[in-house]
C-alpha cells in the first residue's frame, strides 16, 4: 500500500476499510455524531472520516518512549493498546506536532510545558485512566554536597525551585525554539527572581541533558545559585537520563535537575511505584535515593509530563477525547500482569553494575563488556572474562570515538555510552567499512541529514562549492516538496540525494506497511523533485533491524551509515565539531552532519574550517560510492 502520491492521509489505517460498524458502536453518544462529513472542513488534507480499527498505531514520541511507563509501555499496561510503530522525530515538541498534523503519526506525545501544544489543530487526549504519573521538577545531588557546602545551600536550591513557574518556562522554551540560546532564555527567566552576580571559586556543576527544557532549567539553577552566593556552572551532557546519572556517579557533576516520576521509575527498574500523587512519588524517590546517599531536594509544583495529542478534526469526527477512546480502534497489547506487591527497594545504582572494570578485573562483567565491544567491532579477542591489554585497547579506542578520555577504564559513563552505541548502531561499524571501500586513497565522504532547509542548505551548498566538494544529502520526505529547488540546485552542483524517511522515523521494529509509507513515499517525492531515484537510505538514528536491509533492497536502496559523528545536531560548539571531524578523518571516512532539524549555524561555521583544514591535508570530498 504505497501511497499513490495524492494527499497525506491515504497510508496507515485508512486502507483497512473493513469494519466501519465497530467504530460507530464505540463512539460515545454525544451530539457530535461521527458522520463522515460532519466536521468543519478547515484543514487542507483532512481525512476526517470515521477511523476503521487500525492494524498499526503510529506514535510520534521522544526517544525514551519505548520503555517509559508514561508512554508506549504505559499504553500497553494501562490501556491495553499496542504501539506498533514508534516514530522518534529529531527534536521534542514541534516535530511531533508536525508528524500528527501531516498524517505520519496517529498520536503524538508532547511535553506539557511545550509551546507546540498550543496548536489549535491539535486536541489533547485526556489520560482518563491516570497512566501519567506526577512528574515534578526536582533537583538531586549526593548528600555529601550539602554536608560540604552547608545547609544554606539547601535553602538556596529550594528558593530557585520555588521561583519556577509554568508561564516563564514556556516563554523561555518558545524563545529557544526561535533561536535564543538556553543561557539567554534562562537569564530572562532567572531575572524574575534575583540579580545575577557570578562569583569566582569552586563552582557547583549542574548537568544539562540534551533537550531544551533541561538546558534552560540547568541555567536557571546556575544563575539562581550564583546570585545567592553559590557560584555554579552548567555542564552540557550529550545524552539523556542514563548519561546524566553516570556523570553524577563519576563526580563529573554535582547537581542534576530531574523529573520525579521518571527518575523514580528509571532507578527502580520500572516497577510502577510512581503515581499521580506528587507527594507520594517524591517520598518514594527520596527513600530510594537515600539508600545510595543521594538527596532529592524539595520539588517544584512545575511539571513536565507526557501529553498525548491527535489532530483535532480527526478526533472530533470520531468522538475521541480520552486515551481510552482509542482502545476499540487500536491494536491490542499483550497485557502485562497487573503489578502486585512491589518488590523491596534496592540500591538504585545497581543498574550500573559493580565498580570500575580495568586491567586485572575478571568475571562475568568483563565477559559482558567484551561481548558489547565485539558487537560493534572494537574487540576481536577471546570472550574470556579476563581484562588484559587487548580489552584495554578496545576500551580506549571506543572512548576516543565516543569523545571521552581514553583511560581504558570502564566506569559508568563509558558503560552507558557503550550500551547506547550497541543499542543504536550495532551494525554501524561493519556497514561503514563495507560501504566506503577505498581506504587507501584521499577521499572523504561528507553527508548532510535532515534537510532540505531553506535557511541552512543554501549556505552549505555555497561552502561546498568553494572547495569543489561533493556530498550526499539525505533528505526527509515531508520536506522535499517545499525544498525541491534546493535539491535540484544540489544535484546540478554534483551532489547526490539520499532517502532519510518521510518523517524521520526509526526503522527498527517497523511494520512493512509503515516502512513502505516512510521510505517508498520518500523515494517517490525525491524522484518527482529531481527526476532521479535515490539509491541510498540513511536510517534515522542509524537504527535498523534484521529486515531493514532486505526491505530497502526491495526499493533499490542500500543502507548507508557513517563512521564520524561530531554530534553537530546537539550544538556542542564549533570547535568541538571541527576537532571531532579533523581528528578522526581518514581515507574513505563517512562524516555525518546535518543541514536541517534545528539551528545549524554551528554546523556551517564548522564546515568552513573542516573543508579548509582537510583540503590542506590533501583530502578530496566525494559522494559515498554508489549513492
Ligand atoms: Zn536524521
Amino acid at each position: 500500500m504505497v501511497a499513490t502520491g495524492c494527499t497525506g492521509g491515504d497510508d496507515g489505517g485508512a486502507a483497512t476499510t473493513a469494519a466501519p460498524a465497530t467504530t460507530t458502536a464505540n463512539t460515545p453518544p454525544t451530539s457530535q455524531a461521527p458522520e463522515q462529513d460532519q466536521s468543519a472542513t478547515t484543514l487542507p488534507p483532512a481525512t476526517t472520516e470515521a477511523l476503521a480499527p487500525i492494524t498499526t498505531l503510529r506514535l510520534a514520541a521522544p526517544p525514551d518512549c519505548a520503555t517509559n511507563p508514561a508512554c508506549a509501555d504505559g499504553l500497553a499496561r494501562v490501556y491495553g493498546i499496542d504501539v506498533s510503530d514508534l516514530i522518534v522525530p529529531t527534536e521534542p515538541g514541534a516535530p511531533m506536532a508536525a508528524a500528527v498534523l501531516e498524517g505520519a503519526a496517529d498520536v503524538g506525545v508532547i511535553f506539557s510545558d511545550d509551546p507546540a501544544l498550543d496548536d489549535p489543530s491539535l486536541v489533547q487526549l485526556d489520560d482518563d485512566r491516570t497512566m501519567v504519573a506526577a512528574e515534578n521538577i526536582v533537583p538531586v545531588a549526593k548528600m555529601a554536597l550539602v554536608s560540604d557546602r552547608g545547609d544554606a545551600l539547601r535553602d538556596a536550591i529550594d528558593q530557585v525551585t520555588d521561583s519556577l513557574n509554568d508561564d516563564e518556562l514556556r516563554s523561555a522554551l518558545a524563545a529557544v525554539r526561535d533561536g535564543t540560546s538556553p543561557e539567554e532564555a534562562a537569564r530572562t527567566f532567572a531575572a524574575a527572581t534575583g540579580e545575577i552576580d557570578p562569583a569566582a571559586d569552586a563552582p557547583i556543576r549542574i548537568g544539562a541533558e540534551a533537550f531544551p527544557t533541561a538546558r534552560v532549567l540547568a541555567n536557571v539553577y546556575a544563575m539562581g545559585l550564583s546570585a545567592r552566593g553559590y557560584p555554579a556552572v552548567v555542564v552540557p551532557i550529550d545524552g539523556f537520563r542514563a548519561l546524566e546519572i553516570a556523570y553524577m556517579i563519576d563526580d563529573e557533576i554535582d547537581l542534576s535537575i530531574q523529573y520525579s516520576a521518571s527518575l523514580l521509575e528509571y532507578l527502580d527498574g520500572f516497577q510502577g511505584r510512581s503515581s499521580a500523587d506528587s507527594a507520594a512519588t517524591l517520598s518514594a524517590l527520596r527513600e530510594l535515593l537515600a539508600l545510595a546517599e543521594y538527596e532529592a531536594f524539595a520539588a517544584s509544583p512545575l511539571q513536565s509530563r507526557n501529553t498525548f495529542v491527535m489532530r483535532k478534526d480527526i478526533a472530533e469526527a470520531n468522538g475521541i477525547a480520552n486515551l481510552s477512546d482509542l482502545i476499540p480502534l487500536a491494536p491490542p497489547a499483550d497485557v502485562a500482569p497487573a503489578p502486585g506487591d512491589l518488590p523491596e527497594l534496592q540500591d538504585p545504582f545497581a543498574i550500573f553494575g559493580p565498580g570500575d572494570l580495568r586491567i586485572g578485573s575478571v568475571g562475568p562483567e568483563v565477559r559482558e563488556l567484551q561481548e558489547l565491544l565485539s558487537q560493534i567491532d572494537y574487540y576481536g579477542g577471546p570472550l574470556n572474562g579476563i581484562f588484559e591489554e587487548p580489552t584495554r585497547r578496545a576500551v580506549a579506542a571506543f572512548q576516543v570515538d565516543s569523545g571521552s578520555a581514553p583511560d581504558g577504564i570502564v566506569g559508568p559513563i563509558t558503560l552507558v555510552a557503550l550500551r547506547e552505541a550497541v543499542d543504536a548502531g550495532a551494525t554501524a561499524i561493519t556497514t561503514e567499512l563495507s560501504t566506503t571501500g577505498d581506504s587507501s586513497g584521499n577521499e572523504i565522504h561528507l553527508t548532510f541529514d535532515d534537510g532540505p532547509s531553506g535557511e541552512f542548505t543554501p549556505q552549505i551548498l555555497d561552502l561546498l562549492a568553494q572547495y569543489d566538494a561533493k556530498a550526499v544529502f539525505f533528505s526527509i520526505g515531508n520536506q522535499v516538496e517545499g525544498g525541491a529547488e534546493l535539491l535540484q540546485r544540489a544535484v546540478s552542483q554534483g551532489h547526490r540525494i539520499g532517502n532519510h524517511t518521510w518523517s524521520h522515523a526509526s526503522l527498527d521494529g517497523m511494520s512493512a506497511d509503515t516502512f513502505a509509507g516512510e521510505v517508498g513515499r520518500t523515494q517517490d517525492a525525491i524522484s518527482a523533485a529531481i527526476n532521479e531515484t535515490p539509491t541510498c537510505l540513511r536510517p534515522p538514528y542509524g537504527a535498523t533491524d534484521d529486515q531493514t536491509r532486505d526491505r530497502a533492497a526491495g526499493l533499490g536502496l542500500s543502507v548507508e551509515l557513517w563512521n564520524i559523528d561530531p554530534q553537530d545536531w546537539s550544538r556542542p560548539g564549533v570547535e568541538n565539531i571541527v576537532s571531532n571531524v579533523v581528528e578522526h578523518a581518514g581515507p574513505g571516512a563517512v562524516v555525518l552532519m546535518h543541514d536541517g532539524g534545528g539551528n545549524r549555524d554551528q554546523t556551517i561555521a564548522a564546515l568552513g574550517q573542516i573543508l579548509e583544514r582537510l583540503s590542506a591535508d590533501g583530502y578530496r570530498f566525494t559522494p559515498i560510492p554508489g549513492c
